[in-house]
């Protein structure tokens, strides 16, 4: 078990590579320890190793498939009984560009057991040791795409939406228990996902394409300012603002006794 220095330790999944790597460099020079989580062992020890040596953090690494139960049960119980662990960053995840029809089912429900189940399990086997000690940050990786489900595949893009949506609730759950909620909307970012999703980041227009470095470091600025969504690439964060309080605007009248007007049925006639 990692003992608590300083900061503590956060746990990042699907450190070995893109985003979590970034996100496992920016945390240990910030002065955490770390847990690194993904499957491919070599390349997570080749970073732990380069981590240790440039940070002199501690650094972990558990090999683990989190689309296997018996994997996520040991992040789980890792998560619960080590109290030195301060910060969970759910950044695993695997992405899709077909449409629904061209795309193999199976393959999709695989995306949401990483994208969706295995985050959701994690961050409720971390959240009550941080609502318990008043101190913890949760920092999820949805997407932009759920803004926009017209983009990508759309299983993906509402597994991403899951995301948004479970960070916004649990935001309002434990946000005033001293955990801190982030849900990082990031734009395309220039990593292996788009190989691994069937679309090479090539292909996109290089004036949308972020780096993960630009990417990570957006986003603990955005952590830093205590905001509960990052969106790196929005010029103007009044524009989500607007965006939020129109869906807040919603909720008075989402549920009522009678149908709208609009709905009333036309009488028969005989
Ligand atoms: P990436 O380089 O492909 O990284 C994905 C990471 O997830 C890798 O470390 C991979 O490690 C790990 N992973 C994949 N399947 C896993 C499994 N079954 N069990 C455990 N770990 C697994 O892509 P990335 O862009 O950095 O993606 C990170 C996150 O950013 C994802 O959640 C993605 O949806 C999100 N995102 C990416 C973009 C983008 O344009 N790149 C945009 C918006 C959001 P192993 O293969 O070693 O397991």
């Amino acid at each position: 078990m990692a003992t608590q220095t300083g900061k503590g330790t956060a746990l990042v999944t699907g450190a070995s590579s893109g985003i979590g790597a970034v996100y496992a460099d920016r945390l240990a020079r910030r002065g955490y320890d770390l847990i690194l989580v993904a499957r491919d062992a070599a390349r997570l020890n080749a970073l732990a190793e380069r981590l240790t040596t440039q940070t002199g953090r501690r650094i972990d690494t558990i090999t683990a498939d989190l689309t296997v139960k018996a994997d996520v049960r040991r992040i789980e119980e890792r998560l619960r009984a080590d109290t030195g662990i301060t910060m969970l960053v759910n950044n695993a995840g695997v992405g899709a560009t077909a449409s629904l029809i061209d795309s193999d089912v199976d393959a999709l429900e695989t995306m949401i057991d990483l994208n969706v189940t295995a985050l959701t399990r994690l961050t409720a086997a971390v959240v009550p040791g941080f609502v318990a000690r008043g101190n913890g940050i949760v920092i999820n990786i949805s997407s932009i795409v759920a803004l926009s489900p017209e983009t990508l595949n759309g299983t993906y893009s509402g597994t991403k939406a899951y995301v948004l949506n479970l960070t916004q609730s649990l935001h309002h759950e434990v946000g005033d228990k001293g955990v801190q909620l982030q849900a990082v909307l990031p734009g395309a970012t220039s990593t292996a996902f788009w190989d691994r999703a069937g679309l090479p980041v090539e292909h996109l227009p290089s004036q949308i394409v972020m780096s993960a470095e630009d990417m990570v470091d957006a986003a603990l600025a955005g952590l830093d300012q205590g905001e509960l969504v990052t969106i790196p690439s929005l010029p103007d964060a009044a524009d989500w603002e607007r965006f939020n309080n129109a869906r807040q605007h919603l909720q008075p009248n989402l549920s009522h006794k009678l149908p709208a007007a609009r709905y009333k049925r036309v009488a028969a006639t005989a």
